[in-house]
């Protein structure tokens, strides 16, 4: 019994070893050409296809795509392949190199109108007659057939309608032409019959790419016989849809080696339209179009399109009320809802209904609802162990707990919305402010003229910088000027907040800059101050131990120097007696 069971089991591994096929079969694909237009007759063949669900590979005479341009558009955008049949059905083997290269390329050059510059085009050799010089100058992969119907001797739908079903052969490639009446008929019937036994009608390109059987530039090909692998069609790429602040973020992917072409106006798609790279934001209404290609021209997915017509949800926004976190919304009509994690969280996501006692250290994530409009974006607020509340600054964050403390000082104000842009780059007007709100004391200018035509007596920043300026903080440009809204760099943040310390009366270690990797990009106006506020423990590098003195300073990194030094001069580096402390 044991032996038997076994034995049964090695029989099933080995089954399942040898009866599994590595690769699927696939399905039996063919390819129909049609040669010579596109002509009178093209676009009652093309209603055919559409209806059949087939497509087909136009080897087009450049002179007749030439005179039918929408023709050869219509063919493109239906999924079809688009290639060259020499611009006026010359004989090419009778042709120079050059004249052979003159065919190709002026034909190439009306098909890009309705294909896009870029696009790759397969030949056909007028009378399938090439040589190896032809096939060179082509630089192109060609094509020949497998199935030669006649049916430009013929001239009967039944005959070709034949001819196509019993030439029939999975991988083959049809030769026919569709400037015939009686081929279009003839090809559409043969369709019918050939869809009942299984076959699909893929384009050349798609045929080989399903294949695995790369096309070589200068090289003739016949068929594209079974040989066991099938990838299967191209699928049409995923569109994810998120909103991101009053816009929409599209993220879009595709099959693996498959590049995405897209539109956002609702344009067709070509070679030339935007290749997709990172997510896009989109502002509604708008209309996505995209498609997945390995080959634009010929093996591509069906186009997916999407319409947005629905406008967003504006993202709630939060304010303190007494000591309260209240959130609104502008969109009329619009439901709040929130879930809060830290020191205070949620089960799960609550409807907002009035402001809301929370415990210092909590974040509340928010996001709003209306009829008609799509959700908003969801946005991050933290209530902060200091009972500020902030949009942009979260407990992860290294420079949370400066912001918090600045903040709470009154160091630092928040903009619009609870916003304090933590990684903006400080300016002039806002390094001043904030070490004058550090130090309080009063600008004793007292009504004196302003010292710089750029700082009108109305802004916020006047009194600071009077008193930054009679402190010897800083100084004005040769123009005369301030610069309020200048960025400032790390070295200037270093000299400025060292001029500060010794204002302040401090004691500073001595040191140089030596420790710093980029040591010789610090300017020598600024090595004495870069040197003793890192000797001091003030200033530090980045984790490769570079000083960066030229980056800007961003708000966060002034907030973090600024505290260090406020504990500086507060906790233990004051040489004087305490009644001349200023
Ligand atoms: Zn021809």
């Amino acid at each position: 019994m044991k032996r038997t069971l076994a034995c049964f089991l090695s029989l099933l591994l080995l089954s399942t070893l040898f009866c599994v096929p590595a690769q699927a079969v696939g399905e039996k694909l063919i390819a129909i050409t049609y040669d010579d237009g596109p002509g009178a007759h093209t676009a009652r063949l093309l209603d055919g296809l559409k209806e059949r669900g087939a497509h087909a590979t136009f080897f087009m005479v450049g002179q007749s795509a030439a005179r039918y341009p929408d023709l050869v558009i219509r063919v493109y955008q239906e999924g079809h392949q688009v290639a060259n049949h020499s611009y006026n059905h010359s004989q090419l083997t009778s042709l120079s190199a050059q004249g052979v290269r003159n065919q190709i390329q002026s034909t190439n050059a009306v098909l890009d109108q309705a294909c896009g510059a870029g696009s790759t085009y397969m030949v056909r050799a007028p009378y399938g007659s090439t040589n190896a010089s032809v096939r060179q100058a082509v630089g192109a992969p060609l094509a020949f057939w497998s199935v030669d119907t006649l049916d430009w001797k013929t001239r009967n739908a039944t005959s070709v309608k034949n001819a196509v079903v019993n030439g029939a052969k999975d991988g083959g490639i049809i030769l026919v032409h569709d400037i015939h009446s009686t081929t279009v008929d003839g090809t559409l019937a043969a369709i019918d019959v050939l869809k009942d036994q299984g076959y699909q009608f893929v384009t050349i390109q798609e045929l080989f790419r399903r294949r695995g059987v790369p096309l070589e530039n200068g090289v003739q090909y016949t068929s594209c016989p079974p040989n066991g692998m099938d990838l299967g069609p191209v699928q049409v790429p995923s569109v994810t849809v998120e909103p991101a602040g009053d816009k929409l973020r599209l993220t879009l992917s595709a099959q693996e080696g498959a590049a995405i072409y897209y539109s956002t106006d609702g344009a067709p798609l070509n070679q030339a339209s935007a290749r997709y790279t990172e997510p896009l934001l989109v502002t509604p209404p708008c209309t996505l179009r995209a498609v997945a290609a390995f080959n634009m021209n010929g093996s591509r997915s069906e186009v997916v399109a999407q319409e947005f017509t629905m406008p967003i949800t504006q993202a709630p926004t939060a304010s303190l009320q007494e000591g309260q976190v209240a959130l609104d919304c502008q969109t009329p009509g619009a439901s709040i809802s929130y879930t809060l994690a830290g020191a205070q969280s949620s089960d799960g996501t609550q409807s907002y209904t009035a402001p809301m006692d929370l415990t210092p250290g909590t974040t509340v994530t928010a996001w709003a609802s209306a009829n008609g409009c799509l959700d908003s974006a969801q946005v991050q607020y933290t209530y902060s162990q200091l009972k500020n509340l902030f949009s942009d600054v979260h407990p992860q964050q290294w420079f949370y707990s400066s912001m918090d403390r600045a903040a709470a000082a009154g160091y630092l104000q928040g903009g619009q919305n609870c916003a304090f842009q933590p990684n903006e780059g400080i300016t002039r007007a806002q390094l001043v402010t904030i070490l004058y709100r550090a130090t309080a004391e009063l600008p004793d200018g007292n009504g004196a003229p302003l010292p710089f035509p750029d700082v009108p007596a109305s802004a916020y920043y006047s009194g600071p910088v009077i008193w930054a300026w009679e402190a010897g903080l800083v100084q004005g440009y040769a123009d005369g000027g301030f610069h309020p809204d200048q960025p400032v760099s790390r070295q200037e943040l270093a000299l400025i907040f060292y001029r500060y310390l010794l204002h302040s009366d401090v004691l500073l270690s001595k040191g140089d800059v030596s420790g710093f990797q980029d040591a010789g990009a610090i300017p020598s106006w600024a090595v004495q101050a870069v040197g003793e506020l890192s000797a001091s423990g003030l200033l530090q590098g980045d984790a490769q131990g570079n000083f960066s003195p030229a980056t800007t300073a961003s708000r966060a990194q002034a907030v973090q120097l600024l505290l260090r030094c406020v504990d500086y001069i507060t906790v233990e580096h004051l040489p004087m007696p305490q009644e001349l402390r200023r």
